[in-house]
């Protein structure tokens, strides 16, 4: 499976080099140098492999893939940790109460519409009782990720929480201490912030998620 990710990895034109090397940090670029719009077909054949993934044991306990959804050219992807347990019944990312909360975000906070967006995970299938991924995991599915983020070619990735931001940022600083600044993964602006799942249990950090997500409306011109 890693080796049919990296093909196809390796099929696009403008890939640059091996898919699992970071960039020199903080070097701001407005855009990736390599960017390119993906197109249906290609999110279609990374669709595929997802779903007929067996790369780790949640395999054999997920009820579904959670590939993700929203539009190729999305300004904007939000990258969340792993489904939950209404997002592996319907197949769909956050679409439980930490999905409300991000809907509300996207709809009422930002004034996009959700399917204007691109919403994924690190991990395409759930943990057991919501566990933290297991490195095997992440590492078994991050191509994926990588993959659907060269396709949807976003302005701007909003990395939600701690495990979403370490995953794709390769950094282990607190999370409290990453949020609120802009870091750049593969040439594109990433937003480090709280998760919504976070919010529930903290409603007083939604102030700052909402600092965090003014200043990525300001870069999108939205604001
Ligand atoms: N939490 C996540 O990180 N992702 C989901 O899809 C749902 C909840």
């Amino acid at each position: 499976m890693r080796e049919q990710i990296l093909q196809l990895l390796r099929d696009e034109a403008r890939w640059t080099g091996p898919f699992l090397i970071m960039p020199e940090p903080a070097v701001f670029k407005p855009s990736a140098p390599h960017a390119h719009l993906g197109t249906e077909h290609e999110l279609e054949r990374i669709r595929k492999m997802v779903s007929d993934c067996t790369s780790c044991g949640l395999c054999h306990t997920r009820k579904n893939v959670v590939f993700g959804e929203g539009k190729l050219g999305a300004q904007v992807m939000f990258i969340g940790e792993a489904p939950g347990a209404v997002e592996d019944e319907t197949g769909r990312p956050f679409v439980g109460s930490a999905g409300n909360l991000l809907t509300d975000i996207i709809e009422k906070g930002m004034g996009l519409k959700r399917p204007d967006v691109f919403i994924a995970n690190i991990l395409k299938c759930r943990p057991p009782a919501n566990r933290d991924p297991l490195p095997d995991e992440v590492a078994g599915c991050i191509g994926f990720l990588h993959a659907q983020i060269r396709a949807v070619n976003p302005k701007i990735i909003v990395a939600l929480g701690r495990i979403a931001t370490h995953t794709l940022l390769e950094d282990t600083t607190p999370i409290s201490k990453l949020r609120g600044t802009f870091k750049e993964y593969q040439g594109i602006l990433t937003m480090p912030t709280y998760h919504p799942s976070y919010l529930l249990q903290n409603p007083s950090k939604k102030r700052d998620v909402w600092e965090d997500i003014k200043k990525v409306m300001e870069v999108l011109g939205i604001r």
